[in-house]
């Protein structure tokens, strides 16, 4: 299978507020850097560079002053004379006003942010405009023919939605690609969300939408971030209605508990019979993830991939999550292996 890599994603590494305490962010560097290491290991196949594409590609499916603000939120940061990364910490939750954009960059930060897991960096804007090309290079190779593609993005993007970003998430890769098939005749695609967090900004992006379905297996809101979206009842809206469809599930989940629910998330996608298929491929549903809760073992992802195989659809792989360093390589490339039947 054909990986499209950058060393790009290097340039963003930040802190985040957890337990309490700013500490570095689970979503670092080494976890591209390993699973593009078991890429080579077991020899998958190519990797390549990504293609550029204008901003204009992202803008398809986030505001334009959203993907402004991306942009240009660390030199409007440091130009208050701050060094640090810069983190929201005033967010306007119900009952305040969100028509007007505030001016300053603190009241911007939390303007466009869900929580405080994104720091803006340096380098943030370059490694999540490269993460976002890497999407839209693997969609259009499978536009111009491919059965499969895996975009190793980082950061990951399943959590930023329309306007805000949230949980290391600041475009949302996978709404990229999927958009950017509709945008090339597809008439139907399908996104597929496996990370163990809901996938709160792809499906509010397609909500209202019938050419897009969305599917996501999660760890339960009540009890797992993002809390505030993910839950059985959320089946779409409009036009959108019974597009969207969540599988919410309880800590401890075990494959013998998930694979059912992915065999019928499966059915659901051939019987949408999209044109495409975009699967948010997070491993942290892994048993020894240090932030999530369920039990998925190594051979279990094998599984998975064969799995998503069934559904007999050209399918582009989005890296996502996954925060157990050690096997995020293993198991992201078991799903791909499990995939192509090797
Ligand atoms: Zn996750």
């Amino acid at each position: 299978m054909l990986t499209i890599y950058s060393d790009k994603h290097r340039l963003h590494h930040g802190t985040e507020l957890k337990d309490g305490v700013l500490k570095p962010c689970f979503e670092m560097p080494g976890r591209a850097d390993t699973v593009l290491q078991r890429i080579r290991t077991v020899g998958l196949g190519e990797v390549i560079a990504p293609d550029h594409f204008d901003v204009s590609a992202y803008a398809r499916v986030h505001s334009e002053r959203y993907v402004r603000f991306l942009q240009q939120a660390w030199a409007n940061w440091q130009a208050m004379g701050r060094q640090h990364d810069a983190l929201p910490l005033t967010w306007p939750v119900r009952d305040m006003r969100t028509d007007i954009e505030p001016i300053h960059i603190d009241g911007k930060l939390g303007f466009y942010a869900m929580d405080a897991g994104v720091p803006i960096t340096a380098g943030t804007w370059e490694a999540v405009s490269t993460s976002a090309d890497l999407a839209l290079t693997g969609m259009s190779r499978i536009n111009a023919g491919a059965n499969a593609a895996f975009a190793l993005c980082r950061p990951p993007g399943h959590h930023a939605a329309t306007e805000y970003m949230g949980g290391y998430c600041y475009l949302n890769n996978a709404a990229i690609a999927a958009q950017g098939f509709i945008d090339r005749g597809a008439k139907r695609v399908a996104v597929l969300d496996v990370d163990y967090h809901h996938g709160n900004g792809t499906q509010t992006i397609f909500y209202d939408r019938s050419d897009v379905m969305f599917i996501s297996l999660h760890g339960d809101p009540l009890h797992s971030y993002p809390y505030f979206l993910g839950h059985k009842d959320e089946q779409g809206r409009g036009e959108g209605l019974g597009f969207n469809h969540n599988y919410p599930l309880p800590h401890g989940t075990d494959w013998a508990s998930y694979q059912p629910a992915l065999q019928a998330a499966c059915r659901q996608l051939i019987d949408y019979a999209p044109d495409a298929l975009v699967v948010s491929l997070g491993v942290d549903t892994f048993k020894d993830d240090p932030i999530s809760q369920f039990r998925l073992d190594n051979e279990d992802y094998l599984h998975m991939g064969a799995l998503l195989a069934s559904v007999g659809k050209p399918t582009l792989f989005v890296m996502e999550g996954g925060y157990m360093v050690d096997d995020i390589g293993i198991n992201a490339v078991n799903v791909l292996q499990g995939f192509e039947g090797s």
